[in-house]
This record gives C-alpha cells, sequence and structure tokens, in this order.
C-alpha cells in the first residue's frame, strides 16, 4: 500500500513503540495533550483482530486515556477511530473542554469559537507532564525496553 502516512511516518512524536503498536503524541497547535495509539501493520477494523489483539490494544488506549485525564484535565475525553482515508488501524484520545474550538461538536467540524489564549497556555503548560505521566504508566506496564 504506498501513501499511508502511518508507515511512512511515525505520525508524530513517539511516546512509546512495541513490536505491535506505538503511543504518539501529537503536536497540535489547538489541541494540546492530543494521543494517538497506532497499530503497526495495516488493520482496516478492529474485528478483523483476533479478540486478544483487540483487548490488548484497547487496554494501552485506556492507559493513554487515563493518563491524559490526569495530566490535563479535560471536560471531556474524544476517542475516535476514522480510518477512512487508509486502512490502518489507530485510535485518536483527545482532550476536549468546553472552550475549545469546535466544542461540543468533534474537532474535525467547523470551529465555533477562537480559544481563549490563557487557557490555551495553561493547556500547553501541561505536556511535560503528560509526556511523563504517559511514559511513567506504559514502562510500568510494558517494561522500560521501547525501540525508539
Ligand atoms: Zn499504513
Amino acid at each position: 500500500m504506498k501513501n499511508c502516512i502511518l508507515c511512512e511516518t511515525d505520525g508524530a512524536e513517539v511516546i512509546y513503540r512495541t513490536g505491535t503498536w506505538r503511543v504518539l503524541l501529537v503536536d497540535d497547535a489547538n489541541l494540546p495533550g492530543f494521543c494517538r495509539v497506532v497499530l503497526n501493520d495495516h488493520t482496516a477494523e478492529m474485528t478483523d483482530l483476533p479478540i486478544a489483539e483487540r483487548t490488548a490494544l484497547m487496554e494501552v488506549v485506556w492507559i493513554v486515556e487515563q493518563a491524559v485525564r490526569d495530566a490535563m484535565q479535560p471536560d471531556k475525553i474524544n476517542l475516535a477511530s476514522l480510518g477512512n482515508m487508509v486502512p490502518h488501524l489507530h485510535w485518536h484520545i483527545i482532550p476536549r473542554y468546553q472552550d475549545d474550538a469546535s466544542f461540543p461538536d468533534s474537532i474535525w467540524s467547523v470551529p465555533h469559537r477562537t480559544i481563549p489564549e490563557n487557557s490555551l497556555a495553561m493547556r500547553k503548560q501541561r505536556i511535560p507532564s503528560l509526556r511523563n505521566l504517559l511514559k511513567k504508566r506504559l514502562y510500568e506496564r510494558y517494561g522500560k525496553k521501547t525501540q525508539l
């Protein structure tokens, strides 16, 4: 398969990687704390995976979601698996705030507002804590050996 951005590049800052999946911290100016869990190989749907692999992948998503909640203190978490452009399974873990650009709609919808600068600055300040927390919990669960 050609032109798959998730095969050709890491996709964002790699926080942790195993042979099966990787956890990414996305650098999105308007959505600090946006993370992704990406399966390394091409699989279109969760139900294409054997049950044990689905469960294992979702466990990673839950660890990331909890870390995003703890570090970013969002009003809501949005979890999304779209993959309409590439048959390459990945989960978006998105911290949402009532004053973010498109709340309460999805982040991919038309923005309703400009995010107040002080809100955005406060969220950006939490990124180092989020990075550390993600690493700490992923190391605890999967071991410190990571193929960065
Ligand atoms: Zn791919």
